[in-house]
């Protein structure tokens, strides 16, 4: 049994006013026991603040990035030691915009998983293709490739013990979500990939999920919950997409 599992990203968004009102108000609304794990992904800076009004309460939070390495001269960085030490619970790894606008690659995204790992974090692997290599028919090539690179460094235990995040980039903010069977084809494929370990790992879909999209996504069989963008910085809807998962 996969629990579903919902997660926002917040990107770079927020300030203390803002992010106090978003927290309090999933805090007030997501009280009780449900079905779905519910966790946020604020920036680095507000991470000791969601740490603070999160406690005792059952929504986790985690990175929007990790350090592949662990401590010492990397100006900027931010480290598993230090992510775990603030009490993320989660790191996501290999955004879109981050291999776009950050020039990360597969083999670092590849170091980044292992680093989530090696500090009892979960990371979430995001994989995606763009408009262009969809319409090119290379959906699999690219999401295979981008999943293999991860698989070859931490082995297909290691990613298990993570969670993949299927993110088209042409349904990134854009408004534009893939039709349910869409995303199921490509999670179908992921969990072919996955092998033995198909069954068991969570395979989240990730672009433009609003709650009006959120139950027919999560209707698809391989679909076991959403990483948010945009829908996420409102607590009414990313409440109602995590009901809906
Ligand atoms: P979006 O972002 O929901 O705003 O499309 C999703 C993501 O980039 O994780």
């Amino acid at each position: 049994m996969r629990r579903p599992i919902v997660i926002g990203n917040w990107k770079m968004n927020g300030d203390y006013a803002a992010n106090r009102e978003l927290l309090t108000g999933l805090v007030e609304q997501w009280t009780g026991v449900h079905q779905a794990e519910v966790a946020v992904c604020p920036p680095f800076v507000y991470l000791a603040q969601a740490a603070e009004l999160l406690e005792n309460t059952n929504i986790g939070f985690g990175s929007q990035d990790i350090s592949k390495q662990a401590s010492g001269a990397y100006t900027g960085e931010v480290s598993g030691p230090m992510l775990s030490d603030v009490g993320c619970r989660y790191a996501l790894v290999g955004h879109s915009e981050r291999r776009e606008y950050h020039g990360e690659t597969s083999q670092l995204v590849a170091e980044k998983f292992q680093a989530a790992l090696d500090n009892g974090l979960i990371p979430v692997l995001c994989v995606g293709e763009s408009l262009e290599d969809r319409e090119a028919g290379k959906t699999f090539d690219v999401v295979g490739a981008q999943l293999l690179a991860v698989i070859e460094h931490c082995g297909l235990a290691g990613v298990a013990k993570g969670i993949i995040a299927y993110e088209p980039i042409w349904a990134i903010g854009t408004g534009k979500t893939a039709t349910p069977e869409m995303a199921q084809d490509v999670h179908s494929y992921i969990r072919e990939v996955m092998g033995p370990e198909g069954d068991s790992v969570r395979i989240l879909y990730g672009g433009s999920v609003k709650p009006d999209s959120a139950e027919g996504l999560f209707g698809q069989k391989d679909i076991d919950g959403a990483l948010v963008g945009g829908a996420s910085l409102n607590a009414d809807d990313f409440v109602a997409i995590c009901r809906a998962a």
